[in-house]
């Protein structure tokens, strides 16, 4: 296989003073399995069930010799596929706040017939893994897992309690959200003074060298808009000059050339300033060129070359979903598109309907933002804690350890977590996985998804150090 950073990582724990060097545990072996039964138990929201998952997580954790009584699944009332499981190792000082590890374990809907693989079998091709899930976010779910048996099977004494957060329904479609569930229903079961979930990870170039390890200090907000027009059709064989679909095309057209600015602010300019040094010649020119002055369009076009940083740059939006018509012998009489727009924080969703209106410039395609976003109440995404050294030093450590020589920058997440469902109840939450990805951010919500092998096996030895680290810390 290939070089681990275990040994390393075990060497600086002990000498660290504050923490036992960790004794063996069932391995490498013991995480691929849960790894791969999450990959291959189905929790789309079109065709799977996240309560048969939990309830197999369970059963394997007891069959591992986790004390039953430590493990709860959750079910809310409303939605029976819905299940969620909290289990927890505790920790010497009951008064001391517990750290969390938080993962959704849903997945974006996957067809079959779309996918070169099975998206529920669990491939390894080429030093890749494959399938729904292994980088959204069951690799980082199977690694909280696995983290847990390992505190339980080394006989960890740790100052502060380790609790596990499995939750379903964080991808938009029919589950009850049950990060937020349980937060509104159960929050002493999760409550922490740290959290930690997906978001941020880690940045390769295209030739696979580590760019930066990123914490997410700040995440864009998703707001569905819903374009409609109509018509008044008739038979398709006496054309009118007003066609909906015709109509609903222009506007379209006027969307995408809507010249999103690009918008430096407190979170995605330090990502780029620390990433600047570590990229290429031309892209790292082009980021300096770019932040001395957001409006340099050469810069600008180089930067966006890159899909992941064309998205920290600004807000997004894109046509998602369009349906229309009725018959194919009759001309339409109601056309609906979706554009899904993605906002930095502090973007006004009213100013946003306001703009989009405006280039589209036809009264008869009526824009809607859902009536929460319209009225502000769900902008909350720049509300994560403000990234404290208590957060990042014990993470700057573990980090130096497992990836030697590559930074550790704070970043703006160009899409939206479960962290905001916990900060609205006290609970501070980051985004932070260790999970190191190319620019495709492994096509996740995508055909084809993927993730490294050696990022998920150096991820494994990241977040079991760090969660040792915070679950130790004064
Ligand atoms: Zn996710």
């Amino acid at each position: 296989m290939f070089k681990r950073s275990l040994a390393i990582l075990a060497a600086m724990l002990t000498s660290g003073g504050a923490l036992a060097a960790p004794t063996p545990d069932a391995g490498e072996a013991q995480f691929r399995a849960i790894f791969k039964e999450m990959i291959e138990t189905d929790t789309s929201s079109a065709t799977g069930d996240c309560t048969v998952m939990v309830n197999k997580i369970a059963t394997r954790m007891k069959a591992a010799g986790f004390p039953a009584g430590n493990i709860q699944i959750l079910i809310p009332p409303k939605d029976a596929r819905a299940g969620n499981l909290v289990a927890f190792w505790p920790g010497a000082d009951p008064s001391a706040k517990a750290v969390l590890m938080l993962g959704h374990i849903d997945v974006v809907n996957a067809f079959r017939a779309d996918w070169a693989r099975d998206p529920f079998t669990l491939v390894e091709e080429k030093g890749e893994f494959y399938g729904r899930g292994v980088s959204d976010m069951k690799g980082q779910d199977a690694i909280w897992t696995d983290t847990l048996l390992r505190l339980q099977q080394t006989g960890a004494k740790l100052k502060r309690t380790v609790k596990l957060a499995l939750t379903c329904g964080e991808e938009p479609g029919a589950y009850v959200n049950g990060a937020g569930w349980l937060a509104e229903n159960h929050k002493d079961l999760i409550d922490a003074g740290v959290a930690l979930t997906e978001g941020g990870g880690g940045d390769l170039d295209d030739a696979g060298k580590k760019i930066a390890v990123t914490v997410m200090a700040a995440e864009k907000t998703s707001v569905g808009y819903v374009l409609e027009t109509t018509s008044v059709g008739g038979h398709s064989s006496k054309p009118r000059d007003d066609n909906a679909i015709y109509r609903m095309a222009t506007a379209l057209k006027r969307v995408q050339a809507v010249p999103y600015p690009v918008q430096f602010n407190a979170f995605n300019r330090p990502y780029f300033t620390g990433i600047a040094p570590r990229v290429s010649l031309a892209e790292g020119a082009a980021i300096r060129a770019l932040l001395a002055n957001p409006k340099d369009a050469k810069a600008a076009a180089v930067v966006k070359k890159n899909v992941s940083w064309r998205a920290m740059l600004g807000t997004t939006c894109i046509p998602t979903l369009i349906e229309g018509g009725h018959a194919s012998n009759a001309q339409p009489q109601r056309v609906k598109a979706t554009i899904n727009c993605r906002l930095l924080p502090g973007v006004s969703v009213p100013a946003l309907t306001a703009s989009m209106t405006k280039a589209i410039g036809d009264p008869k395609v009526t824009v809607a933002a859902p009536a929460a976003a319209q009225a502000g109440a769900t902008l909350n995404k720049s509300a994560i804690p403000p990234v404290t050294p208590s957060l990042l030093e014990p993470l700057k450590k573990v980090a130096a350890a497992v990836y030697p020589g590559v930074p550790v920058v704070t970043m703006q997440e160009t899409f939206g977590t479960d962290s905001g469902r916990l900060i609205a109840v006290g609970i501070p939450t980051w985004g932070v996985s260790g999970l190191f990805r190319g620019s495709d951010a492994g096509n996740i919500h995508g055909l084809n998804e993927h993730i490294g092998v050696q990022s998920v096996m150096e991820g494994r030895d990241f977040l079991y150090g760090l969660i040792r680290a915070y679950a130790d810390a004064p």
